[in-house]
């Protein structure tokens, strides 16, 4: 009833209901009579809103479902450690996972798929506006000189986050762009980040004569697809490779490592040369996605792991076939990790908590591998159809 006079507003609730739940409930019924729809199925949830209403969400009126399934065992061997796991994944897209399953078989039987990850860092880059381009050439020199006094307060707003280097530091006009560059350890880093960086900007604007005018200035790049992100790498820089025997190609993929070398270049390079993408690859995001909403990672980021570079070579008639994936922001710790059900997943491959990220990230590389190797084979086994239809007649 106070709602309905407008007594109180609806992200009030939670302060004057006996509980984050109870508050959810109100909210939808309200929300129910106001747009006259029954939310019966996303009122049906077992999560407790008590921290999720303060850490991961406003305004809650319940939760979606999505549904979840496994793909696997996938066989994997990174810098670390043999991993064997079944692999949960979220979509609504059906017949993904019984792709990424496929390509899961092509793996475990091949039995050499190695995965690395090549760097591990998290962005962010304020853009600062300075008096003249001379003034914003002294900044730059000026944080390039400072860079341990920088660190060292940055450094005082976590535990787990070290600043690497600010790097590059780029000059538009006399704007100045410098990106900071964080090890986050297990967390995605974002918050961690974007704490530490406006805490060292203080000591930057205490002793420079500027503004921060923004800080992101997009130089980072969150959540956006970019060539900086590609080449310099953010969160996890990771490459995978399987090498297919020819039997394995032949009796599971249906068709010919030749056909799949093909595919791959005329579609995943050319294709994407022609059309300006930054996605080398026939489908990244799919299982980036799918395995991102079953896990609790930042769903935004899909955009960043749907940009890398597929590639297949003819390896004396075996199949070598491999996947770089620059930009794959991931977590086993903050965000949304701590929900139950992305807890529930992330324990499922034993990739909860601290110690755990590389495990995952390798887990990611690996799925996408195998819907890669998936759908490669069976556009080449399509491509092999169509050849035998024609050449048959
Ligand atoms: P977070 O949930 O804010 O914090 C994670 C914290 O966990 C770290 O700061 C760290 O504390 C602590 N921690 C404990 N054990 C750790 C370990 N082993 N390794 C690393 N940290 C550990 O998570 P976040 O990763 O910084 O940020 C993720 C969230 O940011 C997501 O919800 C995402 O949606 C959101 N996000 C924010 C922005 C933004 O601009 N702010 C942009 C995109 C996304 P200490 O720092 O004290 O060590």
């Amino acid at each position: 009833m106070k709602l309905e006079s407008g007594e109180i507003k609806i992200h009030q609730l939670e302060k004057i209901c006996d509980s984050a739940n109870q508050a959810t409930d109100i909210r939808r019924q309200f929300i129910e009579n106001k747009t006259d729809t029954k939310l019966e199925h996303i009122g049906s949830y077992s999560i407790d809103m008590t921290d999720t209403s303060k850490k991961n969400i406003e305004n809650p009126i319940g939760t979606i479902q999505v549904p979840v399934g496994v793909a696997g065992p996938l066989k994997i061997t990174n810098d670390e450690e043999t991993i064997n796991t079944y692999v949960p994944l979220a979509t609504t897209e059906g017949a993904l996972l019984a792709s990424v399953n496929r390509g899961c078989s092509v793996i475990r039987r091949s039995d050499n798929c190695k995965i690395s990850i090549v760097n591990n860092q998290m962005t962010r880059a304020p853009a600062i506006k300075t008096k003249s381009v001379f003034e914003a050439n002294k900044l730059k020199k000026w944080i390039e000189d400072n860079f341990d006094k920088i660190k060292q307060l940055a450094e005082t707003t976590t535990s787990h986050g070290k600043l690497l280097k600010i790097d590059p530091i780029v000059i538009v006009g006399r704007y100045v762009y410098p990106r900071f560059v964080y090890y986050t350890g297990d967390s995605m880093g974002m918050n961690m980040v974007t704490i530490a960086t406006e805490t060292a900007l203080s000591l930057i604007e205490e002793e420079n004569d500027i503004q921060v005018i923004a800080l992101s200035g997009n130089l980072c790049v969150d959540k956006k697809p970019s060539a900086i992100n590609m080449v310099e790498g953010r969160g996890k820089s990771i490459v995978a490779e399987v090498t297919v025997p020819k039997e394995i190609v032949e009796k599971t993929l249906k068709t010919t490592t030749e056909a799949i070398v093909e595919v791959n270049y005329v579609k995943n390079l050319l294709g994407s040369a022609i059309s300006g993408s930054y996605g080398f690859n026939a489908h990244f995001a799919n299982m980036v996605a799918a395995i991102f909403l079953a896990c609790g990672q930042d769903p935004a980021h899909v955009v960043e792991g749907s940009i890398g570079i597929t590639s297949a070579e003819n390896k004396d008639g075996d199949l070598y076939f491999s996947i770089t994936l620059p930009d794959l922001p991931v977590a086993t710790i903050g965000g949304g990790t701590r929900l139950e059900t992305p807890s529930e997943c992330l324990n499922m491959m034993d990739c909860k908590g601290s110690g755990k990220v590389n495990r995952f990230a390798s887990i990611v590389a690996g799925i996408v591998l195998a819907g890669e190797l998936s759908l490669a084979g069976a556009l080449a086994a399509g491509h092999l159809a169509r050849a035998h239809k024609q050449l048959g007649r």
